[in-house]
């Protein structure tokens, strides 16, 4: 709920002509008719980029939303190649295999759930970009952004990714996966030298197994989009990961 204050900032001047009136159905119908555009159904929260109120729980807005999503996949080949006339720009890997999946809650409700970071060339800082769909994103990388760092990114801004079936274990150091660039990229310590205690999986040869112990860990740092190794998918994404066999008919599995 927004505080008093706040409510009395924001949208004290825009409410005060308005009669304090239930609004009829045929307003409310009016109303839902005249949205025409996806970016129509936003304007909530303090910067107006959340989902508007009315379609948090509506079905149809969230399919229409997922649709839009899967659409991410008409400009990319076999190869995994995004063409537009004479550009072309090679989508990761991880990136296209975290896209295959439906959007979450917390990107239907977000406006821009995705990014493009890249380095400005004569200034050398840091650009962001913030983008609706991963297909805009990946267009304007495709057609702008490449020629200008060949490492610009797409970035995932509200939800982390966990790491695909197929890359696990097989990212080698010092490479990681991050579930916010939804790809394998280096991590570094902060300048500060910031730590944090956390459970780390680590091989016992007196066990004969893997074992979690509590440990002071150094803050990491994805150089590309800034996530850390505090964050619980980048963790659990970064562990060793083992198989366990189940026999067919087991119906209970013992814990090792
Ligand atoms: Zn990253």
């Amino acid at each position: 709920m927004p505080s008093p204050s706040r409510r009395g900032r924001g949208g004290g001047d825009r409410n005060a002509p308005k009669k304090v009136q239930a609004p009829s159905v045929r307003a409310v119908r009016e109303s839902a008719r005249r949205i025409s555009r996806v970016s129509d159904l936003y304007g909530a929260g303090e910067t107006g980029r959340l989902l508007d109120s009315r379609f948090t729980r509506s079905a149809k807005v969230s399919k229409l939303l997922q649709r839009r999503h899967k659409h991410v996949f008409r400009g990319i080949d076999d190869q995994g190649v995004y063409r537009y006339r004479s550009h072309a720009w090679k989508v990761p890997g991880g990136v296209r295999l975290c896209l295959k999946r439906p959007l979450v809650y917390g990107q239907i409700v977000n406006q821009y759930p995705w990014a493009v970071v890249w380095t400005s060339p004569s200034t050398g800082r840091r650009k962001r970009k913030l983008f609706a769909t991963p297909l805009s994103a990946i267009h304007f990388i495709a057609t702008k952004a490449q020629y200008v760092d060949r490492q610009s990114a797409v970035i995932s801004r509200c939800v982390g990714y966990d790491i695909p079936l197929r890359y696990v274990n097989k990212i080698p150091r010092p490479w990681r996966w991050c579930p916010y660039c939804m790809t394998a990229r280096k991590f570094r310590r902060r300048s500060n030298g910031d730590t944090f205690y956390a459970q780390r999986k680590e091989w016992s040869e007196e066990k004969g197994r893997y074992v979690w112990h509590e440990r002071k860990l150094a803050v990491l740092e994805c150089t590309r989009c800034g996530s850390t190794n505090q964050d619980i998918h980048m963790r659990r994404s970064n562990q060793p990961w083992e198989v366990n066999r189940i026999k067919p008919g087991a119906r209970r599995v013992r814990r090792k």
